[in-house]
């Protein structure tokens, strides 16, 4: 009898690939556990059996795997299940869903790149032979390919041995270019070795008998150690001695106290934090409990519609709290930005060290742990807090499922494949544990609010701020005729100043939105009209002042600001439209004496950079906060009272069959981070047509009419949710084959689906690191089989591949594009 085991590899690869093993390696097998296997001429990958069989494969001849490389599956049932939905669902392979739905530490191939850990500390004698050579060739060499590797120590089957250093910390992957997480180091003290007998000591006090002062802290730390039994922190000393940085800094240098750090997380609060007790619910969100409590126990899935700051978290925190108090798994997942120290604390506060946070910027180690811990279903892990990939966790029991935030289009994965929506998937799995999803959201997405309608959801509210705190007031400024009579001061109205200037002298915090960085969208040669492009793309470059930089926000490309025009030699520069950037050069003008911040992708890149501004924010070292987007994602500022929105225009004008919906839910979270407690908040929104019926309905919070207006504009363009949507991007460097090979895709397109198809056409920017790009968008009305229309598609895609002018074109598949 033959043996053999069908891989899934993580690469784009249609089918699965098989693979032979021997008599007892078939034994062991289980699908789930990974293999390292051979690949083309000499790659290596890491590999997930699927199924062990006898079937030898028909066409080629079956290679051997080279090693085992788990005990245990890695990846449950219920996950592959999944992932094929995903890959089905989403037109991708399961190579690519396996790819991007486990860390990278499980995927070493013979490309992966090596390094030492440096932060570990290692203990030689605790390595393996082989271990130790591995060790000692990235002592010579800072970064080895797996490849390298295998050469050095002479031996194929490497991957296991990288496998136990990577267990061990000693190495990491380079591909790890993000920040590691860097703990935050607290200063403790202790009294110095040398003082540690009784003689000692009293020789020391005697000594410090003439410097009360000093004494005093010895006595202090005493005092503390006895109360608290822990560990003395240095800033804890000083307020209980009352001494000076200085005193305590002269006794340490004498090493009369011995100083050290200690890190503690900044995310990961102290274990030894008092836990405290669920808040009681008031009436309004009892009511809102009470009827997605009852939809639960049909199984179905619920949307939570409660305003901003109604308490929605507190409601998520009863569910989490029924769900664990049953023995079972619940995740909690929010856009990326959302993740912030201030939730994860207040869950940690209720939940204490079940709560686990899954990050793409923690390091690879401490995702391998949330990983197995998941795995193994410990305590430790019950309650996973993460962004979308958090889905991807290896749960054995999952009891529910909160997707806050649900309308973000951040839950739709972009690229690469898997092209999935966080919040669908997690219906889907869900349902394969029998388990229940809360959707949570101020502003619903029209899909969500449209399933609730057919009755595919269940529906809770809560339309009361908590605190009974009013929705702030707002009030639109026109500022067409305030610009044309020159009565702007800069980008700000009178209004708007007026109101920023009581906000100040009242000493209340202020925020202002403008959904663009930098200083200026385009510069402009009022000369001749030139504005500078990008090389490798079809779109002006932004000026960025702070480093006098022209920066294309696509690729990245950055050029020195010209003193004079590059066309026509001109010095007559001017910049169009303006960005966060220049909103706070014009603000630190006008009030010289207050603290201003930004809060853009430019500002929040460096270490913990986000975490850093809204800290200081909190910390209300900063009066006014200027930002992008970024700045509406379910922050809990409290002492905000006046929020101001730049410009909404440009939010209303996007050409998007979503841009209204955005621009309503966008202006109506920022508009909710405006007085959160007692006092009623003020917003002001500055447009140049303010009778913009979206603008409208944010000022009055018609959800509803939002909805239904835009439920009928998309039943007359035939738009999701009435209809489903697949998009085709065609990608390629040469624009006429580009042209030529969507022309042909789409002709065959139109074959079968007639006026359903729309396109080919070039997105806004049509060519992006130099590649050019071209959409088609096919419609598919509720009467037509989701699952042929993607089986027609695939045909006309081997076909098209069949030709061999168009192989190079790359076809990408977005389904439920959003
Ligand atoms: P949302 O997520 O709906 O915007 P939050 O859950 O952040 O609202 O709640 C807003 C504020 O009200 C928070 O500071 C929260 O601590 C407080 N809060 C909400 N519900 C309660 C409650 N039942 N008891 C005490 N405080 C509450
Ligand atoms: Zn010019
Ligand atoms: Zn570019």
């Amino acid at each position: 009898m033959q043996y053999f085991v069908n891989v899934i590899l993580p690469i784009p690869l249609e089918k699965l690939f098989t693979y032979s093993v021997s008599e007892s390696e078939a034994g062991i097998l289980l699908p789930g556990i990974r293999v390292a296997v051979p690949f083309g001429k000499s790659k290596i990958y890491t590999g997930l059996v699927h199924e062990v069989h006898n079937r030898p494969p028909t066409v080629y001849e079956a290679k051997e795997i080279h090693q085992i490389l788990d005990d245990i599956p890695l990846v449950t049932k219920i996950q592959l299940q999944h992932w094929q939905w995903i890959a089905d669902y989403y037109m991708c392979t399961i190579g690519e869903v396996f790819r991007t739905a486990v860390p990278s530490a499980f995927l070493l191939e013979s490309e992966t790149l090596i390094l030492r850990n440096k932060t570990a500390e290692i203990d030689e004698s605790d390595l393996k032979d082989d271990e130790f050579l591995v060790f000692e060739a990235l002592e010579h060499q800072p970064v080895l390919r797996v490849q390298e590797i295998s050469a050095i120590i002479d031996r194929k089957n490497v991957l296991p041995v990288l496998e136990r250093l990577m267990h061990k910390k000693i190495i990491n992957l380079k591909e790890e270019v993000y920040e590691q997480y860097k703990p935050k180091l607290i200063r403790y003290v202790q009294l110095g070795a040398e003082y540690n007998t009784e003689e000692a000591l009293e020789a020391l006090l005697k000594t410090l008998s003439r410097a009360p002062k000093q004494s005093q802290v010895i006595l202090s730390l005493f005092q503390l150690q006895a109360v608290t039994k822990k560990p003395v922190k240095v800033t804890d000393l000083e307020t209980e001695s009352g001494a000076s940085k200085a005193i305590i800094k002269s006794l340490i240098d004498k090493n009369i106290l011995d100083e050290y750090l200690i890190r503690t997380d900044r995310v990961n609060y102290e274990p030894t934090i008092n836990t405290s007790d669920i808040k009681a619910l008031n009436e309004y969100q009892q009511n809102a409990l009470q009827d997605i409590q009852k939809n639960f126990s049909e199984n179905k899935p619920t949307l939570l519609h409660g305003i901003t700051s109604s308490g929605k978290t507190e409601v998520y925190v009863k569910l989490i709290e029924d769900c664990i108090g049953s023995g079972k798994q619940a995740l909690y997942l929010l856009p990326e930005i959302a993740l912030t120290a201030q939730l994860i604390g207040r869950l940690q506060e209720y939940f204490g060290e079940k709560v686990s946070v899954y990050h793409s910027k923690y390091s690879i180690h401490e995702r391998v742990e949330v990983w197995n811990n998941v795995l193994q279903n410990r305590p430790k892990a019950q309650i996973i807090l993460g962004a979308r990939s958090a889905l991807f966790m290896p749960f054995t029991d999952l009891g529910l499922i909160i997707v806050d935030e649900e309308h973000e289009s951040s839950f739709k994965q972009y690229d690469p494949a898997p092209r999935y929506h966080a919040r669908d998937a997690a219906i889907i799995l869900s349902n394969m544990f029998g388990g229940n999803v809360l959707l949570g959201s101020a502003t619903p997405s029209v899909e969500s609010f449209y399933n609730v309608s057919q009755d595919k959801y269940g529906y809770a509210s809560i339309d009361r701020r908590y605190g009974n705190v009013l929705l702030p007031d707002m009030e639109l400024v026109g500022i067409k005729e305030q610009t044309r009579k020159k009565r702007m001061k800069g980008h700000f109205s009178e209004r708007l100043l007026q109101e920023i200037t009581e906000a100040l002298h009242i000493g209340e915090q202020i925020i202002l939105f403008q959904n663009r960085r930098g200083f200026a969208p385009i510069v402009e040669c009022t000369t001749c009209g030139h504005s500078p492009q990008c090389p490798n793309c079809d779109v002006s470059l932004t000026f960025h002042q702070y480093k006098n930089q022209l920066r294309c926000h696509y690729c990245g490309h950055h050029t020195a600001v010209q003193q004079s025009c590059m066309a026509c030699g001109s010095p007559t520069l001017d910049t169009k439209g303006f960005g966060t950037e220049q909103v706070q050069q014009e603000l630190q003008k006008l009030y010289p004496d207050v603290n201003v911040g930004r809060m853009d992708l430019d500002t929040t890149r460096g270490k913990h950079g986000y975490e850093k501004i809204i800290t200081s924010f909190e910390n209300q070292e900063l009066d006014i906060l200027v930002g992008t987007q970024m700045l509406t994602k379910g922050l809990d500022f409290r002492n905000v009272g006046l929020v101001g929105i730049m410009n909404a225009d440009t939010l209303l004008n996007f050409p998007d069959y979503r841009a209204h919906e955005r621009s309503f839910q966008l202006l109506t979270q920022v508009a909710g981070r405006a007085g959160r407690t007692q006092k009623r908040g003020k917003v002001i929104i500055q447009s140049y047509n303010p009778y913009h019926q979206i603008l409208k309905q944010v000022t009055t919070s018609d959800y509803v009419g939002m909805y239904n207006e835009q439920l009928y504009e998309r039943e007359q363009y035939k738009y999701p949710p009435i209809n489903r949507i697949i998009k085709v991007t065609f990608k390629h460097k040469d624009y006429n084959k580009l042209n030529e090979a969507a022309e042909w895709f789409t002709k065959s397109l139109r074959n079968i689906f007639r006026e359903n198809v729309l396109g080919p056409e070039y997105p806004p920017v049509a060519r992006i690191r130099n590649q050019y790009l071209k959409h088609v968008l096919v419609k598919i009305p509720k009467t037509q089989s989701l699952k042929k229309t993607k089986q027609g598609i695939k045909r006309i895609e081997a076909s098209f591949n069949a030709i061999s002018a168009y192989r190079s074109v790359r076809v990408i598949y977005n389904v439920d594009h959003i």
